[in-house]
């Protein structure tokens, strides 16, 4: 009995994409899908049931942060995440290796694990692959990832070559310290931007038959073309009946090209971190709530659009007035806007992916939609 299982449904005939279910032991969810992240034990501003109403079935939760604070000891006290946080759907925990190895002249990798400062208290911690599967058992999250270096960009062979042989030791060590029957392992395939370190990546992890498996170290700073590249011969190494997650990617241009290429499952904190800065995700691209365009623009923020705030009629001019004025209702709004898009985003590319049309959705959506710079 597995904890995680993948049911794919559709193929689309012309491209990678294809439509699935992903079931877990808090419920089945539909795939492609997007995660919102709740870094701290909370999406930031919207409650669980907003987040059920915008059709959110996983979020994803960051284990450095709940394993510096509150602490593993206190919410297992509580009974899990789950109740800890209210939240009764799935729920993914990454490893906290990708916060740790971004610590820089903070911690110290060794072969046992990562010994590294607290950035809020600066006490001496130390993550390790039985740590981080520790943390991730009293967090109970339904899908655990495993502990690993994401490699940095750009890196020599050399070092690529190392950091993905640890990497595949520590998941070797993952999997044995991950005894809970109700939470499902996923594996990381890494490599840099090397193919020949993927392919090794990706057929010895495989070898293990986890439950899922993700392609990390993309969208760390290199050329999109290249990450598409590394990401197409990635997942084209990967199982047709396990789930694929790309990790810490989230805008719409990202999750059309990781859909073509056969990827089930993303995160990001890019739409409530955007609408933190005041913008609206739209399907023609983002509005920068700020600028004087709207102040007099009593329409929603976009026609159509079934979130909280466009249902119920707040205006582009109303929502600009409560950026301007530093108003957290806001943000909000603009979190639950922002948040629904990428959730209906991933729904109709799923629909279009089970009548066949994937392709005529990828160059419609990329008709009309702008741009903006790195986003
Ligand atoms: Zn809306």
């Amino acid at each position: 009995m597995t904890a995680i299982t993948y049911e794919l449904v559709k193929k689309d005939a012309a491209t990678g994409a294809r439509a699935g279910i992903i079931h877990t032991p808090h419920g089945s969810f539909p795939t492609p899908i997007f995660m919102p992240v709740g870094t701290q034990a909370s999406v930031k501003g919207v409650s669980p049931d907003e987040l059920k109403d915008l059709g959110a079935g996983i979020i994803l939760s960051n284990t450095y942060h709940l394993f510096l604070r509150p602490g593993m000891d206190l919410v297992r006290e509580a009974g899990g995440l789950h109740k800890f946080m209210h939240w009764d759907r799935a729920i993914l925990t990454d490893s906290g290796g990708f916060q740790v190895f971004s610590l820089g002249d903070l911690r110290k990798i060794t072969e046992e694990g990562v010994t590294f400062r607290s950035h809020i208290d600066g006490s001496k911690k130390f993550l390790s692959p039985e740590v981080s599967m520790d943390v991730q058992m009293a967090l109970g999250s339904d899908i655990v990832m495993a502990f690993d270096e994401c490699v940095p960009y750009p890196a020599d062979f050399q070092y690529a070559k190392q950091s993905t042989e640890r990497t595949l030791r520590w998941l070797k060590r993952c999997k044995q310290a991950m005894t809970a029957p109700n939470q499902g392992l996923f594996g990381i395939v890494q490599g840099g931007m090397h193919k020949e370190l993927r392919e090794w990546s990706a057929r010895e992890t495989v070898a293990l038959d986890l439950p899922g498996y993700a392609v990390g170290g993309l969208s760390v700073g290199e050329p999109k073309e290249l990450m598409y590249e590394m990401l197409e011969y990635s997942t084209s190494l990967l199982p047709e009946n396990k789930p694929r997650y790309l990790m810490g990617v989230g805008t719409p241009d990202c999750l059309v090209e990781g859909v073509q290429r056969g990827i089930d499952m993303f995160d990001c904190v890019y739409p409530t971190r955007v609408a933190r800065n005041g913008m609206a995700m739209t399907w023609t691209g983002r509005l920068v709530m700020k600028n004087a365009q709207f102040t007099h623009d009593h329409h929603v923020l976009e026609e159509g659009c079934g979130c909280y705030a466009c249902r119920n009629g707040y205006t582009r001019a109303y929502i600009r007035h409560l950026v301007r004025a530093g108003e957290i209702f806001g943000l909000r709004l603009l979190s639950l806007h922002n948040l629904w898009f990428l959730q209906e985003f991933m729904r109709r590319m799923r629909q279009a992916i089970l009548e066949d049309r994937f392709g005529a959705f990828r160059e419609e959506f990329f008709a009309h939609y702008v741009m903006h710079g790195k986003q």
